[in-house]
Parts: C-alpha cells; structure tokens; sequence
C-alpha cells in the first residue's frame, strides 16, 4: 500500500471542547465554499465596517440595560441572582419535599441536579421501583447544560449540541425531547494564519494558507509517522506522542500543540487518554483507507448533523426534570448535603440544608454527581491525609466564558471557530443565534469565547474587565467584530470543570475509586463526579446503566467497577 496523497493532510477535526478530533469526512458532499480570506466566513456587513470602530481601553462587563440580571461567576451566589430573575416559576416537585417514603419503594438520593444527577432520575423513575430525590445547591437545576436568560438572549454555558454514537441514546434524548430538536448540518470552522479556513481542511486551503514550503514540510513529517506507525512500535506515553505519531510533527505543532495547551496545559506531560478521549483511533489500516478515499470516515469520529433544543440546551436538563417531578420524583434546589449517616459500611441518610431548614433523607442508595473531592470530605471527613491528598492530586482547569453582545443582527455563518494560536486568548467563539435565531432579538448578537486556565495562572488572574478587554481585542483582529459595535461583555468563571489527565491521573483515580467503593451503596456519575472528560450524551448513558444495573439487583461497588470501564470507552464526536 503506497503512501496516501497529501491531501490527506485535510483530515483533522476539532472538538466540541476546544480540543482537536479525529479524520473525518473526506470531501464534504456538498462542497462547502472554500474560505481562505481572512473573515470571509463572516457576514459582508460586518466586513464594511471593519476596522473603521475606535477599540475602548475598557469594554464595559456585566452593565447591560435595566432591568437585566447582573453578571457574576457560574454557581455563585450572584449567579444564583442572575438566573432566579428569570426562571420558569418553581413547580410543587421543586419546592416541597413531602418527606415521606412511598410504600414498597426503594428510596435513593441524588446528589446534583445537572445533567449527570438528573439522568439517573430519570431512568430510575422509569422503572417505577424507586423514591427518587434531587438534591441541587444552586437555585436552578441543569449545572453546565443549563441556559440563562439575559439581556434579552437565551444563553447557554458554552456552545453546547445533542449528539451520540452510543447506541440507543440519541433516540431516548430524541423521544424525551419529543419534537422540540432542530437538527444543523454541521459547520466548524478554524481560525489560522489570519484566514478561516473551513472544516475538514481542504488540501488547497491550507496550501495557500502555509505556504508551499511550510506545506511541504508537513506532508513530510506526516509521511513518516505513517511510515513509523507501520513498523513495530510502543504504546505512545504521552498526548504529544500520540499525536505526533498519528499527524507527524508538522502538524502536531500547527494545531495539536497549541490547542492542547490552552485547553489542558502542557502536553508533553498529559496522558495518552487525553488525545484518545478528544482523538479517536482507528486503526492504521482504517486510517489509511480513510485518507485514501477508499472509505468513508464514520459517524464515530465526524458527526455530519447535531441536535439542538429550540428553547435553549437548557431545555434538556429542564425536561428530565419535569419528567422526574411528573413521576412523583422531588427535586430540592438551593439544598446541600453536609452529613453523611452510616450504619457500618452503608449510608442509610443523608442530611442536607434546604432553603436554610435542616432535614434528613433515608435512603438506600446514594448516587453523587459532586466532585470525588467533596464527596470524599462527605464520606471520611476532612481528617483522612491520605485521601485527600490523592482525591487533590486529580487536576483540573477552569472554564471562562466571556459573552460579548454585538449591535448586529448576526456575525458567523459557522457553529463553531476554533483558534489554536497563542495570541488569542480563546479557543473557540460560537454564536448563540446560530443554534436557533429564535434566541435573541432580530437587530443584536451574542458571540461566546470560551477557554480555560488554571488556578493562579495569568488569565486566570485577569479582572473580569481584563479578561473581556482581550477577547474583544481577539475578535476584532481577527475580523469578526468592529470595535464600535460592541455594547458590554458578560464573564462567567467555572471552577474545576475540565478534568485534565496527567500521567499519574490513572493511579489516583484508582486509589480514590478502591477507597469509595468500601462504602456498600455509593456510586458516582457526571462529567466531575467520575472524573471523566464527558458530555451531556454520555451522562444519559451513565444514567441509564445505573438505573438498569440497579434495577437487575447488581450491587453498587459491582455497578461502579463496570461504570469504571464503560467511562474509559467513551470518544467525544464532533
Ligand atoms: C464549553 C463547553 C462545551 C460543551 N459542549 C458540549 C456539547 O456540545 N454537547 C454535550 O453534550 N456536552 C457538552 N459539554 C459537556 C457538558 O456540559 C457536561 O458533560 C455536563 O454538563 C456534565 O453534567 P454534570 O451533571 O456531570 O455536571 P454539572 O453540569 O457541573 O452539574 C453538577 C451539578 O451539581 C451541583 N452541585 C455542585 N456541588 C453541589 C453540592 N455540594 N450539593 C448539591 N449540588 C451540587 C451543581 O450546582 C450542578 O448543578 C460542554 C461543556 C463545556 C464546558
């Protein structure tokens, strides 16, 4: 078998998370237009006037017009403010808790009501065997999925889409939400060298965009790490190395490298599973016939469409709760747990503080979506070193998003635009109107930069002003926005929700997972409760195996061990 072509070069995709993915489609059918000019992606309107604005020193965050919610960080008390202005009236289920057992049923508490908590909910009421209870912190349920209303937008937490290859999922989501999904035909697009260039690359664009020699040079290098992979190799130890051997050097430099450190931080020190989580592998073989245009890429690794709730993602996790409250289930927001009750190696109540008054709740099982870090505090307390010092050694970075609001109708024609270089501080900007033009009044926009950072990092130290100040300044560089057109900015900060694998990550989760699971009837689910870089998809996943296995009599430390493998498998698709 010869060499593939370099346009096979094109082949590279990037994630819902700003972190690269997989080959993909290999000619999009139809042909989307090639965009090489610097914003040609972007309406002409806005080009008219680009560059003709005066940028402020100061972009004005979080003063938007009366009447509209204060900014403030994700989850926070402000926060609390921002979203309890606009929320739907508070249902019977959301605001009482009757207290009682229901004869015959097995009563389990869950504690957090994103998407993770709420899924296993809403399987376990499926059943009809079980007394179900949402414990949630914050004022409103849905965590990250969650939407927001202001300034007259409905917003959600980053650019969020309904898509799985689990088998079975998208239809449970598809009948939960029973017609109220708009599909999209796919469009991403990536920011690099000053030209936004459609995605997959295109041989030609990215030609021109590189110029021939720097071009050359990434044929080269991509050459021979096929070459490499085809003679006898080591598993790869680090993200950089299996990057490199499955795109070369050249490649891994342009894109790979500079996204993964403005999403994990350096890759040379972060475990394969990061590139394989984001990058999913087929085999050389595949990879080859892939490239060669022998066969088509799968929807495992290139989603062509997605699925988008017309009333904002928020309408997902707002869906399960109506389910769970309409089967009798209670949902407790502004509530925590702050003790754990045992009797030997079980939990038999957990209480908890809701709405300021002090209740207790039997349960049998206790599923937590929280952090390991703050579940272990529940379970051993904050007196077990060892504990905590492994549960501490998990790493994480920050999600910031900054919303800035544009006196214009709309600005992209993509869902998403990734920006690997360094000099912008984000990694992605999508546009909210674009999921559903439904979401915010006709005359204005809303783009959304996200990024991360970590604790006592340098963005992470920026104002909130700082913060919106470089992402405007990033924006109109790059053509998206006039300066002038700018009215405010909205920053929102989320603590430790992008879990980064190290290369120790796998020994520590082992240790916390041996130790949880001495308690008989625990288990754990969600994107930070299991430690797992996941998405919404896989959180209805967990939630229905919990419920099934549950159901089928499996004992919680069998169910967690076998979630534990199942977690390992999951592949986000872009
Ligand atoms: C920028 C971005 C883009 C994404 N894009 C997509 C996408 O396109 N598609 C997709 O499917 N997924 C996407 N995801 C992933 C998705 O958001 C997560 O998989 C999902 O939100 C995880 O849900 P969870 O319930 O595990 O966690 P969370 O959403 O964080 O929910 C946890 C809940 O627990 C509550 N809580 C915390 N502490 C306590 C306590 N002590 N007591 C009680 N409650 C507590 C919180 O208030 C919260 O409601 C994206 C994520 C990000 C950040």
């Amino acid at each position: 078998m010869g060499l593939p072509p370099l346009r096979s070069l094109v082949l590279l995709h990037f994630g819902d998370d700003p972190a690269p993915l997989a080959p993909g489609r290999v000619w999009p059918d139809p042909p989307r237009p090639a965009r090489s000019d610097a914003g040609a992606g972007i309406h002409r309107a806005q080009n008219e006037r680009l560059c003709s604005g005066h940028f402020p020193d100061r972009v004005p965050v979080g003063e938007p017009p009366s009447g509209s919610a204060r900014h403030g960080p994700l989850l926070d008390g402000t926060d609390v403010r921002v979203r309890e202005a606009h929320r739907e009236p508070a249902t019977e289920a959301q605001t009482c808790f009757k207290g009682s057992v229901v004869k015959d049923k097995v009563p389990i508490v869950i504690l957090g009501g994103g998407v993770g908590g709420l899924a296993v909910g809403w399987f376990l009421l499926r059943t009809g065997r079980y007394e179900v209870t949402v414990v949630e912190r914050d004022q409103v349920i849905g965590g990250h999925c969650g939407s927001f209303v202001y300034d007259g937008f409905t917003l959600d937490h980053g650019p969020h889409k309904i898509y799985s290859v689990i088998p079975g999922v998208l239809d449970e989501i598809r009948t939960l939400m029973s017609g109220r999904l708009i599909e999209h035909k796919k469009r991403h697009s990536i920011y690099l060298n000053g030209r936004l260039l459609s995605y997959p690359l295109e041989m030609g664009n990215l030609a021109r965009v590189l110029g021939p020699r720097h071009f050359a040079g990434l044929g080269m290098s991509y050459g021979i790490s096929i070459l490499k992979r085809l003679l006898p190799h080591t598993d790869p130890s680090s993200y950089e190395e299996y990057v490199v051997r499955r795109f070369g050097r050249g490649v891994y430099e342009l894109v790979f490298e500079p996204l993964a450190w403005k999403v994990w931080g350096d890759p040379a020190i972060l475990h394969p599973d990061m590139a394989r989580t984001r990058i999913p592998s087929a085999g050389a073989g595949d990879l080859i016939l892939t490239l060669l245009h022998l066969k088509q890429a799968s929807s495992d690794t290139n989603a062509e469409t997605f699925y988008y709730p017309r009333r904002g993602f928020g309408d997902l996790p707002q869906t399960m709760a109506d389910y769970i409250a309409k089967r009798g289930g209670h949902i407790l927001v502004n509530s925590q747990a702050i003790r754990l009750n045992r009797s030997d190696a079980s939990i038999t109540s957990v209480t908890i503080r809701s709405n300021g008054a002090i209740r207790t709740l039997p349960c049998r099982f206790l599923v937590s979506s929280l952090p390991l870090s703050l579940l272990g505090g529940l379970v051993y307390g904050e007196g077990d070193e060892d504990f905590v010092r492994t549960v501490g050694s998990l790493r994480f970075r920050h999600l910031v998003l900054v919303y800035v609001f544009i006196n214009q109708p709309r600005i992209l024609d993509d869902h998403w635009v990734f920006f690997p270089e360094r000099e912008f501080l984000f990694s992605r900007v999508s546009e909210q109107k674009l999921m559903n033009v439904e979401l915010g009044p006709p005359d204005r926009t809303v783009l959304c930069c996200d990024f991360t950072a970590s604790e006592g990092d340098e963005v992470w130290s920026l104002t909130d002003d700082e913060l919106a100040t470089r992402c405007v300044s990033g924006l109109v560089k790059a053509g998206f926005v006039s300066a002038k057109d700018v009215q405010h900015c909205l920053v929102k900060r989320s603590e430790n929700f992008y879990p980064v694998y190290d290369r120790s990550y796998e020994q520590s989760m082992k240790a916390v997972s041996e130790k949880l699971h001495g308690t008989e009837n625990l288990l754990t689910t969600g994107r930070i409760g299991m430690y797992n870089y996941n998405n919404s998809d896989h959180c209805v996943d967990m939630g229905r195996f919990i419920a099934d296995r549950l159901a089928k009599g499996a004992s919680p430390p069998v169910i967690w061990t076998e979630l534990e493998r199942r977690v390992r498998s999951y592949r986000i698709v872009d």
